[in-house]
């Protein structure tokens, strides 16, 4: 019996999935499906933040396009559904403790979820300074808080 073979606690983190579409390029003109390193729809765990850059970039744990396991630092607008998530997944917990992650409560991260989804909004919106390509198929084209009202086919 080895210290792996016994199941790590779980924990509280904050659950987002990546956007099918992000802008890309100059002015944001481009569309890219996912981002560089995970597939779009692809699930991650939001495990560390930088509060101090208004949370522009969050650190993520999730799949690779791969399929492998990776931590990795991503803009927190290619994020979208973040959410309170009792993660499980030993390979999930091991990387989070990792890298330190704070302990949170069920609140905390309802707290701190809430606070990235309205974050990732704004910045989807501010981050290029320049009006959406057309057709737009980045996250807040295809919702219905996309500026033209584009309805998801
Ligand atoms: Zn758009």
């Amino acid at each position: 019996m080895t210290a792996e073979s016994v199941a790590p606690e779980p924990l509280w983190l904050v659950a987002a999935n990546v956007v099918r579409w992000r802008r890309y390029g100059d002015g944001g003109q481009e569309l890219r499906p996912g981002t560089k390193s995970y597939r779009g729809g692809a699930k991650v765990y939001v495990v560390d933040t930088y509060p101090g850059m208004g949370h522009e970039q969050v650190t993520t744990i999730g799949r690779s396009r791969t399929g492998r396991w990776i931590t990795v630092d991503t803009g927190s607008r290619h994020l979208h559904t973040f959410r309170a998530k009792l993660a499980y997944a030993p390979a999930v917990l091991r990387r989070a403790g990792a890298v330190g992650v704070r302990l949170w409560s069920r609140e905390e991260a309802a707290e701190l979820a809430a606070l990235l989804e309205r974050l990732a909004a704004e910045c989807r919106e501010t981050h290029h300074g320049a009006p959406h390509p057309t057709p737009c198929l980045c996250h807040t084209c295809l919702t219905a808080a996309g500026p033209e009202g584009v309805t998801p086919a």
